[in-house]
């Protein structure tokens, strides 16, 4: 158990399992990206370590960038995305590779989906680490998903909670 600011969180997926399971992902994208010169889109802040580890366990050699999106404060999504820092990467005629921490209402996706959709990509497909699929209900499924879990609120690799906790190893639920 550990306590960060008013709240008590638990471990819930243990490091090994994770990167266990990020190995997997990225064999499955080397597979069905062989033959692409994918871009990756890291979506900040959520998934900086996922992607680093993702890219990492990629046997192909994919650009990466990154886009800075916000929509959570505290332990709720405000329903509303606002985006903090954009893409200077031209995305016209890419195959793109969306890679998130974790979809919950699918709201951040949607919107991020709909404005690549504008700058006429090849195609979009999107990873994320963990997806709440009780709680979906804005976006497209993701192509690709590490853990489906309960729609709970989590911390941990690279995960949040107020700005705290995204160092942890593990993956925190909240008690
Ligand atoms: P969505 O727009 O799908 O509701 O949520 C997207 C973003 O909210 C995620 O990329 C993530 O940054 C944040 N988020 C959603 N659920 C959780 C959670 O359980 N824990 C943390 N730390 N962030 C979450
Ligand atoms: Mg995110
Ligand atoms: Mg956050």
């Amino acid at each position: 158990m550990i306590k960060i600011l008013d709240k008590t969180f638990e471990i819930y997926i243990e490091e090994t399992k994770i990167l266990q399971r990020v190995a997997e992902l990225g064999k499955e994208l080397d597979r069905d990206f062989k033959d692409k010169n994918p871009l990756m889109i890291s979506v900040l802040n959520g998934a900086f370590i996922f992607s680093a580890d993702l890219i990492r366990c990629m046997g192909i050699q994919p650009e990466i960038t990154f886009i800075r999106v916000a929509s959570y404060e505290e332990l709720q999504s405000t329903g509303k995305v606002k985006e903090v820092l954009g893409l200077k990467e031209n995305i016209f005629n890419r195959d793109i590779l969306l890679v998130e921490d974790i979809v919950d209402t699918g709201e951040t996706l949607s919107y991020l989906v709909e404005m690549f959709e504008t700058l006429g990509p090849k195609s979009i497909s999107i990873v994320t680490l963990l997806h709440k699929p009780e709680a979906q209900q804005k976006s497209k499924k993701p192509d690709y998903i590490g853990f489906e879990i309960p729609p709970k609120f989590v911390l941990g690799y690279g995960l949040d909670y107020n700005g705290l906790g995204r160092e942890l190893r593990d993956l925190y639920q909240l008690v």
